[in-house]
């Protein structure tokens, strides 16, 4: 298939509920009124083959995952998600004309559309081309949130509470036992597929405006990532351990192997909220909970010491033990 069969095969039906794209034929894309009183929250998130992925991941799981990270940074802010474009550097044996690049790029619409289907987002545009290096993606995403409300990471206040939605460690376990070093296949599974495709929180997330005071998705790891909450907001984040979600297969793999502990606190690809708020907003967000069929924890606190993270043992005690500057970051 030659680019413009392309488009018009493959990636225009991608664009058809969203009016202003016009079905790709236009130069760009128009975006609606974001609507009285919201505006338009925009993210972008690129990976790489090599780098994100393995290059020979299936099409359609690696399309879901790029579109779903982009997904979870709407949440974060509080956004509803509306539209997406997606940009293409392929390398010659998927971009030339050869059925196998055909089938490759029929694999990545494919996941973009049950993916599409799945959060309710469209296909506004794009661009595909032809690389020298590794296979890339880039993915732009657009939604829609109260201008004066969007979840920000500066906003967390002494007395507030903390709390993450699902479970946390799944995504770093899942990518060591993907490199072989968990040998638990009876246990792994499960977290190989997390780590493959996350779960955006796309309903969860708009529906905390105006409860949480400060909130991001865990990307970089939950400790780093309640940092980050930390410092934006200058104030100190308690984490208790013990109250840390974990799933079943990663409480099989800490079992078995205490030192993973360290990769559930630390590592990433979690794709899970984050967020701080009042005390008196805990019987609302246990309610959020129930409706939106989503596990929400609550696992510490802000105070107002020095800005940064400590984590607490089951004794209440702060943990410092465990490399790379410890679990209490300044
Ligand atoms: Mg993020």
């Amino acid at each position: 298939l030659g680019e413009f069969a392309r488009i018009d095969q493959i990636f225009a039906p991608l664009s058809a509920g969203a009016p202003g794209a016009f079905g790709l034929t236009d130069d760009a894309a128009l975006l609606p009124d974001a609507g009285p009183g919201q505006g338009w929250v925009v993210t972008n998130d690129a990976v790489v083959a090599g780098v994100h992925f393995v290059p020979d991941d299936p099409p359609d799981l690696v399309a879901r995952k790029a579109l779903r990270c982009n997904l979870s940074d709407l949440a974060a802010m509080g956004a509803a998600p509306y539209g997406y474009t997606v940009a293409l550097a392929m390398p010659r044996e998927v971009a030339g004309d050869g059925a196998a690049a055909t089938d490759w790029v029929r694999a990545f619409a494919r996941g973009l559309a049950e993916d599409q289907a799945a959060f309710g987002v469209h296909l506004l545009g794009g661009d595909s081309v032809s690389t020298p290096g590794p296979l890339w993606i880039s993915i732009t995403a657009f939604g829609r949130v109260d201008s004066a409300q969007a979840l920000r990471r500066s906003g967390a206040r002494p007395g507030d509470e903390l709390w993450v939605t699902g479970t946390i460690g799944d995504g770093a376990l899942g990518l060591l036992a993907r490199n072989g070093r968990i040998l638990r296949d009876d246990v792994t599974e499960p977290l190989v597929q997390r780590y493959l495709l996350p779960e955006p929180r796309t309903r969860l997330g708009p529906a905390l405006v105006g409860i949480a005071t400060a909130a991001l998705d865990v990307s970089d790891g939950l400790v780093a990532d309640a940092g980050h909450i930390a410092h934006r907001s200058s104030v100190r984040i308690e984490i208790d351990a013990p109250a840390m979600p974990l799933s079943a297969g990663a409480i099989a793999c800490v079992d078995s192997a205490p030192d993973l502990l360290h990769h559930v606190l630390t590592g990433g690809d979690d794709y899970e909220l984050l967020f701080t708020a009042p005390l008196d907003r805990r019987e609302t967000i246990e309610a959020l909970a129930a409706e939106t069929a989503t596990r929400i924890s609550r696992i510490g606190r802000v105070t107002d010491g020095r800005s940064g993270v400590t984590v607490l043992d089951r004794h209440g005690e702060a943990i410092d033990s465990l490399g790379s500057g410890g679990w209490s970051h300044a």
